[in-house]
């Protein structure tokens, strides 16, 4: 069996995701990545580099799901199962995939227990399904961060395709927020702040402390709809999933839809005034006190100890 994994691309390099997503699916049978896109070399090569790629396959993309899907279709036969992480542009491609196809796509993937037996969560991740699809293809989203990355060290083949493929839909634009912080969806570290931060400019206490210890940054949907943190910060349900080993949770109360988003989180620190709060319940260590309080200090003792990443 064979399959065709359609790599996440970010600003011409290859995003983490796919690097995950391939380990996922190292069983399933010989992998080629399909890196789609425009100035694309640099991705190509670093899938090249992983180990389980079998070839990578290069095709001028027109960044726009309806017509990517349309370049995955026709590049398709052949293979048993197509694949793509569940991040945003997944979600948005695979489905339209699945639907060219004739098939029902299998979103959301953690676990893989055979080559027709998914896990994937539902419920905003209170219970997890197992399902049986029997279809001759296999289209999948798989949530990259259940999965640690694949190795490097592989000198897999690189081919590049010429399709002329015409479609309607057309990209005019792309914005994208600058950042030097670590991609969220697969961060190590995330430090998370919630609505009790107060505004946009105390929000600055959540970034000083992540920019110390290297962390991406987080926030609830209560603080992204206050506007004190912007969107592609939001974490839970309606927002980005994460896995980190440690989430740092300031002034955040852990209802269930935040709580959706962090079910991965190796080990948890809360800091929040409420000793009965939900997320302080289920952290590994909780700071019961103001977080105006307690986020500057922390911030110090770390700048003291000369903790730098
Ligand atoms: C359909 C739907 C989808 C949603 N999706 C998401 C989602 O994806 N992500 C998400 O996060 N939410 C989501 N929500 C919203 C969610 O229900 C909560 O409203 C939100 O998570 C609460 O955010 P919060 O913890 O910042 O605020 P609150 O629940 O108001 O909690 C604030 C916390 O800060 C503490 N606090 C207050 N002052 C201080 C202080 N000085 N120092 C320390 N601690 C302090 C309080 O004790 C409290 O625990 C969704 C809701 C719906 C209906």
């Amino acid at each position: 069996m064979s399959v065709l994994l359609v790599a996440d691309i970010d600003q011409g390099a290859l995003a983490p995701a796919s690097a995950r997503v391939l380990s996922a699916i190292a069983g399933l049978g010989p992998v080629d990545v399909l890196v789609l896109g425009n100035d694309t070399d640099a991705a190509a090569a670093e899938a090249a580099n992983l180990v389980g790629v079998a070839r990578v396959l290069v095709a001028k993309g027109l960044v726009a799901a309806d017509a990517d899907a349309d370049v995955i279709v026709a590049l398709s036969s052949g293979y048993h199962f197509v694949v793509q992480s569940a991040g945003s542009v997944g979600r948005d491609r695979m489905p339209r995939v699945a639907a060219r196809l004739d098939v029902m796509p299998v979103t959301d993937i953690v676990q893989i227990l055979a080559p027709n037996r998914f896990v994937r969560p539902i419920y905003a991740g209170n219970a997890l399904q197992t399902v049986r699809d029997d279809q001759p293809i296999h289209v999948l989203t798989i949530r990259a961060s259940a999965f640690r990355a694949a190795a490097t060290g592989n000198a897999a083949p690189i081919q590049r395709l010429d399709l002329a493929m015409q479609s309607s839909v057309r990209l005019i634009a792309t914005h994208r927020t600058p950042s030097d912080t670590p991609d969220l969806a697969t961060a190590q570290v995330v430090v998370g702040g919630g609505v009790a931060l107060g505004s946009a400019e105390n929000f600055q206490l959540v970034e000083k402390l992540a920019k110390k210890l290297g962390a991406a940054i987080g926030a609830t949907r209560a603080a992204v709809d206050a506007g004190f943190a912007p969107n592609d910060w939001q974490v839970g349900q309606t927002g980005k999933i994460i896995a980190p080993d440690l989430y740092i949770a300031i002034g955040i109360s852990g209802a269930l839809q935040h709580l959706a988003g962090i079910q991965g989180a190796k080990k948890i620190i809360a800091i929040n005034t409420d000793p009965e709060a939900p997320l302080v319940k289920l952290a590994d260590v909780a700071l019961i006190g103001d977080l105006f309080d307690i986020v500057p200090k922390l911030t110090a003792e770390l700048d003291r100890l000369g903790v730098k990443r």
